[in-house]
């Protein structure tokens, strides 16, 4: 279906949320396909189901199939009983769907005007048109999925590796719910004990030790620290490592880039500075995926057209998780090399406040199928800090393993730190940090002898926080930005 199509199906759409409606979508993506899939889901999905398709075998036709049963038939348009389409159609009871309503779904051949038009019989049917996330939306608020569950259904369908899909999965699974779960108790247990001393001051509870509520704070603030030190390699498995080449013109960047994707992406050219944009290509090392940023050289020109480049570059350096700092093996270190390489440490004072100070630099001795003139040694005086030194040829595509070796050598380091990646997102680590401090805040309070009632509402802050993440508390608006992100359909 075009998108204008499915505009106009949305722009019909009431703003009520409950779900005594049915609603109807096309489940699959946009464009041709050998079969399409429309989905209903809600109270009157078999009543809706019932009145557009027609089972080949007539014992299906006074009432719905079994659930769950695929059942062959036609989509025909009741008014005209002119059949629409060949299809199989299962109908499927709640609960056990992904809404947790009675959902029927019609898988149908995929053309965009086909599908459209079955979708139309079901809005004429008394459905309306689902909204991008709706059916995940119901999924989660009929308590089949948690807040960061459902986060994950978009996360797995958008996996760009397999490292990211792996993590996904972990999370759609509910290992990520499980640990907040786990400081959520822990935390609770404190206020519980502190509101049960407040609530019933002259009945026999036993005033709390401040030492055994510390002992529940402090393990809550271990769990969401534990999180948070897995949260960057999260990202980087869910959004794979920048990595921007860099060095002065013509040591081979465009070519190396090339290289490492075997493709002919990058303009290589052998005339110096030529290279006036980023070019961005993604490859994938070790099941992580890598978006590989050729820069135009970071040295000052008076060149206007090559000073947009160069800014270019100096953002993408800034930005990068790991900078691949070319040098010309076939000929001696010039002035241009020790500019680059100053110009690159010289981000480390940018304005912005990024630094690339902590960013990983790995060195390429590039044109190493020509005779050397450059030796590691030298390479090290420019890059004392450079996490490795390797040889490369653009030309024989040698010493690309030997790179890819390094860059993977450099994630299992990441990843060795990282603990376990559990949170991939900057919502889940956003609300992780704040959940933190407030602990940090209870754990202060307890420890100078604070009343209980004002550690109870650093304790309360933290569990509200850490809810967002699953959903207890989050808003309603904080639901709608986070659903408006999916697709239609799902
Ligand atoms: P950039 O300005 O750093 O992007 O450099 P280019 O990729 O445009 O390469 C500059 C010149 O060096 C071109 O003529 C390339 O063919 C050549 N070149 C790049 N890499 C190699 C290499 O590994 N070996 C050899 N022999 N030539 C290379």
């Amino acid at each position: 279906m075009s998108t204008e199509t499915r505009e106009t199906l949305e722009a019909g759409q009431d703003d009520s949320r409950a779900a005594e409606d049915t609603i109807a979508a096309i489940a699959t993506p946009p464009g041709t396909g050998g079969i399409g899939i429309v989905r209903v889901s809600g109270p009157e999905a078999f009543r809706i189901g019932m009145a557009i398709f027609r089972a080949a075998d007539a014992v299906y036709r006074d009432a719905p199939p079994p659930s769950h049963l695929l059942t062959y038939g036609h989509v025909v348009d009741a008014e005209t009983g002119e059949r629409i389409d060949e299809v199989l159609a299962a109908f499927m009871r709640a609960p056990r769907t992904y809404t947790r309503e009675d959902v029927v779904e019609i898988s149908a051949h995929g053309g965009p005007l086909l599908l459209g038009r079955i979708l139309r019989l079901a809005l004429a049917a008394g459905a309306r048109a689902a909204r991008a996330g709706e059916m995940t939306l119901r999924a989660f608020l009929n308590g089949r999925l948690d807040l960061a569950q459902a986060e994950a259904v978009m996360a797995l369908i958008n996996a760009e590796s397999d490292a990211g899909r792996r993590l996904a999965l972990r999370q759609l699974q509910g290992e990520l719910s499980a640990r907040i779960g786990e400081a959520r108790a822990a935390a609770m247990a404190a206020l519980a004990h502190i509101e049960a001393s407040i609530d019933f001051p002259e009945e026999e509870v036993p005033p709390p030790e401040r030492g055994e509520l510390a002992e529940l704070v402090a393990e809550a603030r271990g769990t969401v620290d534990a999180l948070l030190v897995g949260a960057g390699w999260g990202r980087l498995l869910r959004e794979g490592l920048r990595v921007a080449l860099v060095g002065r013109p013509n040591v081979g960047k465009s070519s190396l880039l090339n290289a490492l994707l075997r493709t002919e992406r990058a303009i290589v050219t052998p005339i110096p500075g030529t290279t006036r944009d980023t070019v961005e290509e993604r490859a994938s090392i070790g099941g992580v995926a890598l978006h590989l940023v050729d820069t135009a050289g970071l040295t000052a020109t008076d060149d206007p057209i090559e000073r947009i480049g160069v800014e270019r570059s100096r953002a993408a350096a800034r930005s990068a998780d790991l900078l691949l700092f070319l040098l010309d093996r076939s000929s001696s270190l010039t002035e241009d090399d020790w500019r680059a390489a100053d110009e690159v440490r010289a981000l480390g004072d940018a304005a912005d406040g990024e630094t690339v100070e902590a960013t990983p630099v790995i060195v390429a001795l590039n044109k190493a199928d020509l005779p050397p003139a450059l030796t590691e040694a030298e390479a090290r005086a420019l890059w004392p800090g450079a996490a490795a030194v390797v040889d490369t040829s653009a030309v024989t595509a040698g010493g690309t393993e030997a790179l890819e070796r390094a860059v993977t050598t450099l994630i299992a380091g990441g990843q060795a730190q990282g603990a376990d990646p559990l949170v991939a997102s900057t919502r889940h680590a956003d609300a992780l940090r704040r959940a933190d401090e407030h602990l940090a805040a209870a754990l202060v309070a307890l420890d100078g002898g604070i009343p209980l009632e004002l550690v109870g509402i650093d304790l309360r802050a933290a569990l509200d926080t850490l809810g967002e993440i699953t959903g207890e508390t989050a808003s309603a608006d904080l639901l709608d930005r986070i659903f408006a992100e999916f697709c239609i359909g799902k």
